[in-house]
């Protein structure tokens, strides 16, 4: 069977909880899905309130690249239900939103699992480097936490395929300025060397404990500070080595950056002498 047919699941099957959050097309719910081989698997379940058609195909797209993707650590898409009211059903994560639970347990999170978060992030986002896809909104809002040493990057609503040297052009203009690369914000330019800076600032988040980048800034002033060779600071939390790294991710020239595989390297071997050394 094909993906579309795998990922086509029975309304019948699932039953509807509470209310999590609010998405950009509508509420999303808790729920419980009983699997074709009777296994009971906690959901959660996106729908779509305006259900024009060309409304309903932008909400379903998510899901269409959600369906080619298989990582440990990417929000896993159990199915869709593409009749109306269409529902999109993934794999629930009860600790929610990184960026949340970063401000929960800012006392409590050592600097070896925040880097572990970072590199289980990078790895997710080498695997999307190997298909050729840009995610174009790495944030820690859009990293949900599967249990307290494991999270995964979700939120695809942005992502496409870009063939090799080509990149993405953005007609959108619900951009997320403070967390784009310089060709991001004046060409609305997105190739995977644009996600590696993004990912550097979604570092910079998670060692900030989701501060907001910037936050001192007018989306507006942002890319002057850019072009002057203005970054974000070192948060205090932050070892120089990963500091050092995250300089690099936002060399102005794109060619320049880290690809996701060598920052996996880096990340892997900073987490183990943290691990060594610090034995926290
Ligand atoms: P936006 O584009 O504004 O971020 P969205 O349409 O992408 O919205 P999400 O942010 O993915 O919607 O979902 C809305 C809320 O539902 C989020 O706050 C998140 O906490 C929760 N949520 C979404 N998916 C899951 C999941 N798989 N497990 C647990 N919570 C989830």
């Amino acid at each position: 069977t094909d993906n579309s047919e795998r990922h086509r699941i029975c309304r019948e099957d699932i039953v509807v909880g509470r209310i999590l959050g609010e998405g950009f097309f509508g509420e999303v719910h808790d729920g419980i899905y009983k699997s074709p081989t009777g296994e009971r698997i906690s959901v959660a379940i996106k729908t779509c309130k305006d259900c024009s058609a060309d409304v309903k195909e932008k909400f379903l797209s998510e899901a269409g690249l959600m369906k080619d993707l298989d990582h440990p650590h990417i929000v896993r898409l159990i199915g869709v239900i593409e009749v109306d009211p269409v529902w999109i059903v993934m794999e629930l994560y009860e600790h929610g939103e990184l960026g949340n639970y970063l401000v929960q347990q800012q006392y409590t999170l050592t600097i070896a699992t925040l880097i572990l978060y970072c590199l289980q992030i990078c790895k997710a986002l080498a695997y999307l480097e190997g298909l050729n896809m840009v995610h174009r909104d790495i944030a820690v809002r859009n990293v949900l936490v599967a249990s307290p040493k494991c999270v995964k990057l979700g939120d695809f609503g942005l992502s496409r395929y870009v063939d090799e040297h080509e990149y993405y052009k953005a007609s959108v203009s619900r951009l997320p300025i403070k967390w784009m690369a310089p060709e991001s914000i004046n060409f609305r330019r997105f190739t995977t060397a644009s996600d590696v800076w993004m990912f550097g600032v979604c570092v910079w988040e998670t060692f900030s404990m989701a501060q907001q980048p910037f936050f001192w800034l007018e989306n507006g002033q942002v890319i002057n500070q850019l072009e002057s060779g203005v970054r974000l600071p070192k948060p205090q939390l932050c070892p120089p080595a990963i500091y050092s790294l995250l300089t690099r991710c936002w060399a102005y020239e794109p060619n320049v950056r880290p690809s996701f595989s060598q920052l996996v390297c880096s990340l892997r071997y900073t987490h183990y002498c943290t691990r060594v050394f610090l034995s926290s």
